[in-house]
């Protein structure tokens, strides 16, 4: 029986994304913190693939291929040689069979990615911009991947390209567009509200926000998109995919801006439980594709799942080995962690971070970059120490 599609399935119920690849194989040694870019793909194939099943596991609907920042501009800025090794076309095709591999295993669909380029930063212009991208979904296009996800945007403008270029390569396909925005809006001053009539506007079928934020804050700007869309009378479904993090300190550019990013955001990992608060309010908002980004690991998924296991008719195969709401600790040894078998006790703890000369929040950089800045143009070469020394000494 061929697989209910994408649009279908977000018009009769919720669709559960996946979590983070870039940071969770980061932290497995598959990735490089800096580039971020997924030539683990070819690589270490295996990797990918069991990451995949453990999403799989934990109940999402959606396998995203790992083809963040694969366009070949990004896999040959600033020292990084993975286009030079490897090519985009051949990180992309490995991406789009294990991606196809895995999604066959289950009940999942397959979903192309492609996300903001140097070449934009650079200021080098539509044309230069939409090749990058079309020669990514060319691959796409002939892996047959169920849908497209367009996504980590900070102008609308770019992501409109887009949406075009994949209208052009991929007709038929539906369209999911996403931005790494919050309620502040994009980095040209465009508001969050006018940002999601754009992306409705260039043909995007579900409109939303990813990453850069927590999922109080995602969905902050998600209201404010919903409430646009409505008012421009356009009628789309709405998508999250938050950060596993918390960034109540974060300011327009998210977590990026954040002292932490990348390598000291442990203390601000969401706990399950945070994750079946993000799964009930994301819902109650309208959401129905109730996904993830960087720092969702495959627990957080099973806990959007489990969350939401009576409005999707099941539980994920990952609950097998987790009773809800901590019921498992009824078989724990010691009576005092037996007695926190109830959902009271987890709803309601508040963590401590165990690090007493931690401050609860952090003051954001600020450095207020953005497109068309010396400093974010798209270089070949490394970062000299030289480079470095400047940046190091910049009021
Ligand atoms: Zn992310």
């Amino acid at each position: 029986m061929p697989k209910k599609g994408l649009l279908e399935r977000l018009d009769t119920g919720v669709v559960i994304g996946d979590g983070g690849f870039v940071f969770a194989l980061e932290k497995r040694g598959y990735v490089k913190a800096g580039p971020w870019t997924p030539e683990a793909t070819v690589e270490n194939p295996e990797a990918v693939r069991q990451l995949h099943r453990d999403f799989l596991r934990a109940g999402s609907d959606v396998m995203q291929t790992f083809t963040f920042y694969a366009s070949d501009d990004k896999l040959e800025n600033r020292g990084n040689k993975a286009q030079q090794k490897y090519t985009g076309a051949m990180i992309n095709q490995r991406a789009c069979e294990i991606a196809r591999e895995v999604a066959n295993e289950g009940d999942a669909l397959v979903a192309g990615g492609i996300s903001q380029t140097p070449t934009y930063l650079t200021g080098l212009g539509k044309e230069a911009v939409q090749k990058e991208f079309e020669k990514q979904l060319k691959v796409f296009v002939d892996n047959k991947v169920d849908f497209m996800i367009t996504e980590y945007f900070e102008h609308v403008e770019e992501i409109v390209w887009s949406i075009e270029s994949i209208q052009k390569m991929c007709p038929g396909m539906p369209i999911c567009a996403t931005m790494c925005i919050g309620p502040e809006g994009d980095m040209h001053g465009v508001s969050t509200g006018e940002c999601a009539v754009r992306m409705a506007k260039a043909g995007a079928d579900v409109i939303g926000i990813n990453c850069h934020f927590d999922p109080d804050i995602v969905l902050a700007g998600l209201k404010l998109m919903k409430e646009a869309l409505t008012k421009a009378g356009y009628k789309k479904h709405l998508m999250a995919q938050p950060l596993g993090f918390k960034t109540p300190d974060a300011t327009k550019q998210g977590f990026i801006d954040l002292p932490e990013f990348p390598f000291g955001l442990e203390p601000r990992i969401l706990t399950r439980w945070d994750c079946h608060k993000y799964a009930r309010d994301a819902y109650e908002l309208g959401v129905r594709f109730i996904g993830a980004c960087c720092g969702f690991e495959p627990y957080h998924v099973r806990a959007l799942s489990e969350e939401l296991a009576k409005e999707r008719g099941r539980l994920p195969a990952g609950s097998e080995k987790h009773g809800p709401w901590g019921d498992g600790l009824r078989q724990h040894t010691k009576p005092w962690v037996r007695a926190r078998a109830r959902r009271e006790y987890w709803e309601n703890l508040k963590p401590a971070s165990g690090r007493p000369y931690a401050a609860g929040l952090s003051k954001p950089d600020e450095w207020g970059v953005t497109q068309g800045d010396d400093l974010l143009k798209q270089q070949a070469k490394l970062t000299s120490d030289e480079d470095l020394k400047k940046l190091w000494t910049r009021d």
